[in-house]
């Protein structure tokens, strides 16, 4: 079942970036596994998928052990700082970061364990006061402020847009994500690049591919509900 669904995402993910005018190759799909056991992991492993999200730092540590040291595995979930440590040297890319604080302490971390760490800020586009990350009109001093930190490398943007019915009503959520993306790619910022922006999930990832997304995450439409 799963990889029959899959390869639904793969064709629709392929379509999405051909109505756009984009290359398919520009676009990463993130499988997320959350919840899920390791045995779904693996069919989709073997379809080629090197992707898989999660959202629980106790989960990638544990999938990361039990499946193949190939996989590409992205913290996508609010990352507590005091869980910064286990996770620093298994993720490829913390796409939750969401505070100044929660980037030095995984500056003062990675500096214990002599690593570089790609994060994403997240950017509460919608101001939805259940939602975590920057506003708007915060992102580009926290992204000065990181930039300092030198273990830690802000490779681009991610939202996650609200829950809605027709994925059309989030399309203006991703549009001013990504002028705001292009607008601080032009600042050239020291320590910081954006060639990353996360966006779009099971119910919106075809538009959010339209409006420009890198890597879009997709869950239940792989894996099945939760
Ligand atoms: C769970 C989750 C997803 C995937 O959601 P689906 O609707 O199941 O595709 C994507 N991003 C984040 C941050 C998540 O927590």
């Amino acid at each position: 079942m799963v990889k029959e669904q899959l390869r639904e995402v793969q064709s629709r993910v392929k379509e999405a970036c051909l109505r756009a005018g984009r290359d398919p190759k520009e676009v990463t799909l993130i499988a997320v596994s959350k919840t899920k056991p390791v045995a779904m992991i693996q069919e989709a492993y073997e379809e080629g998928v090197r992707d898989f999200g999660e959202n629980k730092v106790q989960e990638i540590v544990e999938k990361k052990a039990a499946m193949e040291d190939d996989i590409r595995w992205h913290m996508i979930g609010h990352l507590q700082r005091n869980k910064v440590k286990q996770v620093i040297d298994k993720a490829v890319l913390i796409h939750s970061v969401d505070s100044i604080r929660l980037a030095e302490q995984i500056q003062e971390e990675a500096e214990k364990k002599d690593l570089d760490v790609d994060i994403l800020l997240e950017v509460n586009v919608a101001r939805e006061e259940s939602k975590y990350g920057f506003m708007l009109e915060e992102v580009l001093d926290a992204a000065l402020a990181i930039s300092k930190l030198s273990r830690v490398h802000i490779r681009g943007l991610m939202t996650i847009a609200p829950f809605v019915e027709n994925s059309e009503e989030n399309r203006k959520v991703f549009k001013k994500l990504f002028e705001f993306y292009v607008d601080m790619k032009s600042k050239n910022i020291d320590n910081v690049s954006m060639d990353v922006l996360s966006m779009g999930m099971s119910g919106d990832y075809e538009v959010a591919i339209e409006e420009g997304a890198t890597m879009v995450r997709v869950g239940t439409s792989i894996f099945g509900s939760r």
